[in-house]
């Protein structure tokens, strides 16, 4: 098995920092995002293409073969505080990045990205990017859990993702089995790891809190 290989990838990260609904509001308090401005002809979507989803809507695929570890896409996005995002009319997609931000769509690949109870991708280490979970064969449709990014209990959507360990409902990783939620955090973004590794359970499983700060070898 070899280490995860970000080959010759140096795009930057993808995170677009928009100044009106920013400025108002703390920066992240974490933060391993860097709020650079996105050069858009940097950004590499060349192991992907948008094309009809074979579970629904518009899905993406891989473009090349692609091995466990690769570099898959980066994360792309608006920055936007929970207080729009979770208000009650908000009407764009976004994905969670942490406990208070969320990247609003910008059209980019990323955005498209299906979910599935068994995936094939998972969140990079930097939680800047999506990367193969298992050796990906070109043609593919990609897919990520989206547990891994959404960590509040209490939201649910039916799946049909059509998986053999299809858990039948979409849900933020608090609402996930202790179980499951063991097996996926190295997959999570860093925001849900920090919370796994500090859990009193997490603890107790491992007797430290150092030993889950790489990602897994690949399923
Ligand atoms: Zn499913």
């Amino acid at each position: 098995m070899t280490a995860p290989s970000r080959g010759s990838h140096t795009t930057p990260l993808a995170i677009v920092r928009r100044a009106d609904t920013v400025a108002p509001v703390a920066t992240p308090a974490v933060h391993q995002f860097q709020f650079q401005p996105t050069n858009e002809s940097t950004l590499d979507f060349s192991a992907v293409e948008v094309r009809v989803s074979g579970v629904e809507g518009r899905g993406v695929y891989a473009a090349r073969a692609l091995p466990a570890g690769a570099f898959v896409a980066p994360l792309t996005g608006t920055l936007v505080p929970s207080h729009i995002a979770e208000a009650p009319g908000y009407a764009r997609m976004a994905l969670q990045i942490d406990d208070d931000w969320w990247l609003e769509e910008l059209g980019f690949a990323d955005d498209f990205i299906n979910h599935s109870c068994e995936p094939n991708l998972r969140f990079s280490a930097a939680g800047d990017a999506l990367e193969a979970a298992r050796d990906i064969r070109a043609g593919e449709e990609l897919f990520f859990d989206y547990a891994t990014s959404l960590y509040d209990g209490g939201w649910r959507v039916a799946c049909r993702c059509g998986s053999a360990h299809c858990r039948g409902l979409i849900t933020g990783f608090e609402d996930l089995a202790p179980e499951l939620r063991r097996k996926l955090l190295a997959t999570c973004l860093p925001y849900i790891r920090r919370k796994g590794e500090s859990s009193p359970e997490a603890v107790a499983m491992t007797g430290t809190t150092a030993s889950r700060r790489s990602p897994p070898p690949p399923a």
